[in-house]
């Protein structure tokens, strides 16, 4: 418990890393930025097709389906239903502060089942869990970066876009802190985190990469997937 709490605290400070860079106007890499969304994608999608869904049905059988779906279904109602407008990387379009303000509520919500995915890995082993931190870890500084920028392009201060995206990193802390606590997340953190996953991933980051340079993107993306397989040899060996 106590190790999955250390990681959502690192994960967190991702997230606040991200959004330094864009308070401190940092001159973002733009290769290095979409090469690590890339090898996001590839290792989220990899997490969640080969370890969280095969395991969430081993431990709750074919019901676990219900659960990934409305996993799946959540991020897709609350980033981009009830949220106006959200995508990865850098906003640069402008938006309103209502759109921005919606936009941090949706992801609050995807970055709360971060934390309970990594709860809910530890829960299993800690060989699960690394692989889940790991998926977390890789995307966690895009995100902050996405939320503080896109609360710059609303207007607001340097402040209330770094609050924005600490605000992210206490919903993961609170993930993992409240899994053990609530019936439903003890019961179904793991398939809940194998639907939220495979959206990010597949859903969320896959579409982003559709409009990058080609050859580099694939490597990154492939890179992405062959470095969750070598991490799960070594994590399970
Ligand atoms: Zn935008
Ligand atoms: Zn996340």
């Amino acid at each position: 418990m106590s190790v999955a709490l250390l990681c959502a605290a690192v994960a967190a400070a991702g997230n606040v890393l991200g959004a330094l860079t864009v308070v401190w106007r940092a001159t973002w890499n733009r290769a290095a930025l979409e090469s690590m969304l890339a090898v996001a994608a590839g290792f989220m999608v990899s997490v969640a097709i080969v370890e969280l869904i095969p395991e969430s049905i081993a431990r709750s059988g074919v019901s676990a389906g219900s659960w990934i779906l409305g996993g799946y279904l959540v991020v897709h109602l609350t980033q981009h239903t009830f949220a106006g407008h959200f995508h990865f990387g850098e906003e640069r379009h402008r938006v309103s502060p209502s759109v921005s303000t919606a936009a941090l509520a949706g992801l609050m919500v995807h970055t709360f089942v971060d934390g309970v995915a990594i709860a809910s890995g530890y829960e299993v082993s800690t060989a699960l869990g690394t692989l889940v931190f790991g998926a977390i870890l890789l995307h966690k500084v895009p995100e902050g970066l996405a939320i503080a920028s896109m609360f710059v392009a609303a207007g607001a201060g340097r402040r209330a876009a770094l609050v924005a995206a600490a605000a992210l990193g206490v919903a993961t802390i609170l993930g993992v802190a409240l899994t053990g606590w609530i019936d439903p997340l003890a019961r179904y953190g793991l398939p809940l985190a194998a639907g939220v996953s495979l959206y990010v991933g597949a859903s969320n980051l896959v579409p982003e990469l559709h409009r990058l340079p080609r050859w580099r993107t694939a490597a990154a993306f492939f890179g992405g997937c062959g470095l969750f397989l070598l991490a799960r040899a070594v994590v399970f060996q």
